[in-house]
């Protein structure tokens, strides 16, 4: 069967840019839409980023075994339906998840066969650049995603394949290479 490739890493890394250059520009690629229990932002789309759906719809699935792997993640719970998943890789086509560290950790016990793809920042200073922001927030909140960025980029060890996102299209292009490389 065709291997899962899963792209995980720090937040605030730009995971979300980079498939959504994916999507765009490398159609071949099925990119999993998962279910949350956040509020949709302006722009997204029900099914197209991801499934809405309540905290109780969402434990139903997780008691059904119909998540592949899922987690919280800012005080909402995130999931990847499995059925989806499972019918593409089936078929032979390129699957790639979009998750946290934690579902990363799942889906690496759940297939151990699955490709883990880490996305680095160019640097530690432009992380901490990003999870900065605009200097609005309480310096708490910040120093306490510092701390969260410093644990979570500990975890590129585990990792089979690292990219580093100094620019996106180049890093959607190196993830989409190592995608093609276990499908072939
Ligand atoms: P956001 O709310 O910004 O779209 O996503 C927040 C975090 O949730 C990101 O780190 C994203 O990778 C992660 N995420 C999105 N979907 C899933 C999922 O299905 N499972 C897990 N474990 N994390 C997810």
């Amino acid at each position: 069967m065709t291997r899962l490739t899963v792209l995980s890493g720090p937040s605030g890394v730009g995971k979300g840019t980079v498939v959504r250059k994916v999507r765009e520009l490398y159609p071949h690629v099925w990119v999993s839409v998962s279910c949350t229990t956040r509020m949709p932002r302006p722009g997204e789309r029900e099914g197209r980023e991801y499934r809405f759906v309540t905290r109780e719809k969402f434990h139903e699935m997780a008691q059904a075994g119909e998540l592949l792997e899922f987690a919280e993640f800012a005080g909402n719970l995130y999931g990847t339906p499995r059925a989806p998943v499972e019918a593409r890789l089936a078929a032979g086509e390129p699957t790639l998840l979009e998750i946290d560290l934690q579902g990363a950790r799942q889906v690496r016990a759940a297939m151990p066969d699955a490709q883990l793809v880490f996305l680095a920042p160019p640097s530690w200073d432009e992380l901490e650049r990003r999870l900065s922001g605009r200097g609005t927030e309480p310096t708490a909140a910040v120093e306490a995603r510092l701390a969260q960025a410093r644990v979570e980029l500990a975890a590129a060890d585990e990792f089979d394949a690292v990219v580093v996102n100094d620019d996106v299209d180049s890093a959607a292009a190196a993830l989409v290479a190592l995608i093609d490389e276990v499908c072939e």
